[in-house]
């Protein structure tokens, strides 16, 4: 008898850890166990010195999605999103919902290596038909390389950077944070 309801309560917990740290509509990690994580990455790196990098990934023109086929299939899109960059990922690559049509990869490999998984997962949504008319949904990705002694805002904003040139160079497109382009030699 006592047995059984320690199983319960274990049970119960169990699910709770999974809950709290699980995105409902995509089960990815969600921001919560995503920063976590984020931490634990800045300290391997710290003292076991591991790289690690972020992809951070925005659905192009989402809204029209909504708009043009409703929500529910917005929210099949988001589903479908989370599933092919599961696939283009490792076991133990943190591949997460940060809200919305929002998305973040982190990655145990420097940034040119990111680069490449990011145009990797890009080229695979680009040719996903996910849309009730055969058409195909894009995104854009900005990716960043953890720089020694950085503070995390300024990591994660370096990520958005890249991100926003993506969009701002036309969508559909991987671009890497400034500070990671390896400079020319004079
Ligand atoms: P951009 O290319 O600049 O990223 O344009 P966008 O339309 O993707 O960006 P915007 O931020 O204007 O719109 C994001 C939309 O995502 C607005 C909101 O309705 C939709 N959205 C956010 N969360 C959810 C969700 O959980 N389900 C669905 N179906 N839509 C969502
Ligand atoms: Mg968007
Ligand atoms: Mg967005």
């Amino acid at each position: 008898k006592l047995c059984f309801t320690l199983n319960l309560m274990l049970d119960k917990l169990e699910n709770e850890i999974v809950t709290s740290s699980t995105d409902p509509l995509t089960h990815l990690c969600n921001r919560r166990f995503f920063e976590k994580k984020l931490d634990n990455f800045q300290l391997s790196y710290e003292y076991k010195s591991q790289i690690f990098s972020i992809l951070i990934l925005d659905i192009d023109f989402f809204k029209s999605v909504n708009d043009r086929f409703g929500h529910i299939c917005g929210d099949d899109v988001l589903r479908c999103f989370a599933e092919k960059m599961r696939t283009c990922c490792r076991r133990d690559d943190i591949v997460a919902r940060l809200g919305g049509e929002e998305f973040a990869i982190l990655l145990p490999m420097p940034a040119p290596g990111a680069a490449i998984l990011a145009e990797r997962v890009r080229a695979t949504i680009e040719n996903t038909k996910m849309l009730p008319d055969g058409s195909v949904v894009t995104c854009s990705i900005g990716v960043a390389q953890y720089a020694p002694g950085e503070k995390m805002e300024e990591f994660l904003d370096r990520a958005d950077q890249a991100l926003y040139r993506a969009k701002r160079e036309g969508r559909n497109r991987v671009c890497i944070s400034e500070k990671d382009i390896p400079k020319k030699l004079e």
